[in-house]
């Protein structure tokens, strides 16, 4: 059985003040609840300090991005030791504001997930297509190609422990979702790509997660769905009612499957 997991993605919000008061509440909110596993990931301002107050609790931290090199001339970035050393667990690769602000290609996305597994950090790594893609009937072909891409060289060790997050590009912070059918069916999808690249037992182990304007309305329909393990949220975990409704309502919708 695989253990869900709900990771918060805070991108670039909330000052030191508002990132340690929302992880505080979290903390108070979640407390003595069987609720698998959560994952915040603040700005690299907040890290640290957050890191302190969830210290203790089942809450988990994780960054947003990270460099592949554990040190050296990369002015502006960050590296694993550096996230390790504050008590970071696991790191989101590859989330679309990235591959389309930032020009993070296959390749780039390949070597931070690969350094991350490497040095004993979850690599959350995000797939998706765009709405063109979508509308081309390319989905498939490019959740393919993504997933293959960013997997180069991992082991087969090293991959159980990867999450990969389902993202359609079309759905992030746009108020629109894939329906719980649709996003099951690129899970079921992603889970025969793990299969041709490492055996069945691989795919039956692997968590794959939904992201894309989940919402504590709309969670309960997605944890339904028997390939999806979790969410990867945004815009609704930035704010601790919204956030923890929907871990509540999502532990719930899970233990009923
Ligand atoms: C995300 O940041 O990965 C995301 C899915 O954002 P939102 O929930 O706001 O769509």
């Amino acid at each position: 059985m695989r253990n869900p997991i709900i990771v918060g993605n805070w991108k670039m919000n909330l000052l030191l003040e508002e990132a340690t008061h929302l992880a505080l509440s979290l903390v108070r909110e979640l407390d003595g609840i069987e609720a698998g596993e959560v994952v915040i990931c603040p700005p690299y301002t907040s890290l640290s300090e957050v890191s302190k107050r969830i210290s203790g609790s089942s809450i988990r931290l994780g960054a947003q991005n990270m460099h592949w090199e554990d040190r050296g001339a990369y002015t502006g970035e960050i590296s694993p030791q550096f996230l390790l050393d504050i008590g970071c667990q696991y790191v989101i690769i590859g989330h679309s504001e990235r591959r389309q602000q930032f020009g993070e290609t296959g390749e780039v996305v390949n070597r931070k997930a690969k350094s991350a597994v490497s040095k004993g950090i979850i690599p959350i790594v995000c797939v998706g297509e765009t709405l063109f893609e979508r509308k081309e009937g390319k989905t498939e072909e490019v959740v393919r190609r993504g997933v293959e891409a960013s997997l180069k060289g991992i082991s087969r060790e090293e991959i159980v422990k990867v999450v990969i997050a389902y993202e359609p590009v079309w759905a992030i912070g746009t108020g629109n979702t894939a329906s719980p059918e649709d996003a099951n069916a690129v899970h079921r999808l992603i889970r025969q790509v793990l299969t041709h690249l490492y055996d069945e037992e691989v795919a039956q182990e692997v968590r794959i997660q939904y992201g894309g304007s989940v919402t504590p309305e709309n969670i309960e329909g997605i944890m339904k769905e028997p390939e999806i393990d979790g969410a990867l949220v945004g815009g609704a975990s930035i704010q601790s009612g919204s956030f923890v409704k929907i871990i509540k309502t999502a532990m719930k919708a899970r233990s009923r499957k």
